[in-house]
């Protein structure tokens, strides 16, 4: 899960890590009152979105005057804010974030997050802060520290010396650094987080180090000890189709394909997406409708997938275990007859009462493509979605 900027900066100023004075903001109202109080000289109006790039897309301005406070938040509000992290269509901005503006010296870039390749606890730490880690990561790798904390012995003071080394910091700003490094790791691991990521992190012209920008991520598997976390989640925020995945317990994926799946177990569903793309056709999501798929549930998981204006041809690909198959052949149909299927749909039966299954399918009078093996089913998908886009 995500959350916004300014949540993360005030779960992180309870662990003592060093931001800079902010108050959110609704309205241009309420803008307007956060600056007074926070009281100047200079304001930072940031758009909150669960997406980063913002400065560039103008979703960040520093600002010398209340009135501008107010002009800017006029402007965001109710915007369309589109980074390349949002997609051509962007992000609606419903909250603004308004802080007391920093004299930086230096931007750096500092994040913890766990490293699977380790399995451990890690820092990245990069001179070039402010900018796209992704690319300084692949167009200079020499520019990024990497530190991995032990679990057994937990962050120490050398660990924290390493990568202020590391950033070329001198003097009190290490101090100051260490400080903020043992803290965000307390944060990290207290909250069950997955990622802290501070870019830019920021070299004070008063040799201090604080947080300019603040993403925080958790591992969604360990919420349930969080009631607090899990409380800042913004459904606005989330991708519509994934949100309905979550509420009905789907494990979506939306992928750039065009052939909708629906598979029932991971496995099974990882599988489905290699032999569609084995005959030379593309997945258009990954999508497990999970061991005990109920008719609502296979509803829910069919209008997911139509919803996809990509989809051009559907699979849906069940193993009847628990579940008998004559039960998945019912909630295939009604499925089907609610959200008017549009593209050719093949669908394949296996396991407890599969004859039972295809029998109701076949009485259905729904044009369904029946498919007796994975490799017939998807070779059957490709050639039914290659027609109907040629059509
Ligand atoms: P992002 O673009 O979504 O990652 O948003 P950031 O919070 O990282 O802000 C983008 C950029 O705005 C930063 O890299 C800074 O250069 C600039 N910025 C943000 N806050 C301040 C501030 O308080 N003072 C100054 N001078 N610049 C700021
Ligand atoms: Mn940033």
């Amino acid at each position: 899960m995500n959350i916004h900027e300014y949540q993360a900066k005030e779960l992180l100023k309870k662990y003592n890590v060093a931001v800079p004075q902010g108050i959110p903001a609704l309205s241009v109202e309420e803008a307007g009152k956060a600056a007074e109080r926070l009281g100047g000289p200079v304001w930072v109006v940031k758009a909150q979105i669960h997406a980063g790039g913002r400065g560039k897309g103008g979703g960040v301005k520093v600002v010398k005057l209340v009135a501008d406070v107010k002009k800017e938040a006029q402007r965001m509000i109710g915007m369309r804010l589109v980074t390349h992290q949002t997609g051509p269509e962007g992000q609606k901005v419903r909250r603004l974030y308004i802080e007391q503006g920093v004299d930086i010296a230096k931007e750096l870039y500092l994040s913890v997050l766990l490293d699977r390749a380790t399995g451990r606890v890690t820092f990245m730490a990069s001179t070039e802060g402010g900018m796209d880690i992704e690319e300084v990561a692949h167009k200079t790798p020499e520019k990024i520290i990497r530190v991995s904390v032990d679990p057994a012995t937990g962050m120490q003071p050398f660990h924290a010396r390493k990568l202020a080394f590391g950033l070329g910091l001198t003097g009190e700003a290490i101090k100051s650094a260490a400080k903020f490094m043992t803290s965000m790791y307390k944060a990290f691991t207290d909250l069950d987080a997955s990622l802290v990521e501070i870019n830019p992190l920021v070299l004070t012209k008063g040799n201090e180090i604080i947080a300019l920008d603040a993403k925080m991520n958790f591992d969604d598997n360990a919420l349930f000890r969080h009631p607090d976390v899990a409380a800042l989640r913004d459904e606005d925020e989330e991708d519509e189709k994934e949100r309905i995945a979550k509420d009905h317990e789907l494990s979506y994926v939306a992928l750039d394909g065009d052939i909708g799946c629906m598979v029932n177990g991971a496995g099974l569903a990882m599988a489905t997406m290699d032999i569609i793309k084995l005959y030379g056709g593309r997945p258009a999501n990954f999508l497990d409708v999970g061991g005990g798929a109920t008719t609502e549930r296979v509803m829910a998981a069919f209008k997911i997938i139509l919803s996809d204006k990509n989809v051009k041809g559907v699979l849906v690909n069940i193993f009847g275990g628990i579940m008998k198959c004559d039960i998945i052949a019912e909630g295939i149909i009604a499925a089907a007859k609610e959200v008017k299927l549009s593209v050719p749909l093949v669908v394949r039966l296996e396991g407890t009462n599969v004859d039972k299954g295809k029998r109701i399918l076949a009485g259905s009078g729904l044009p369904i493509i029946a498919a007796d093996n994975l490799g017939d089913a998807a070779q059957k998908v490709v050639n039914a979605t290659k027609k109907a886009q040629a059509a």
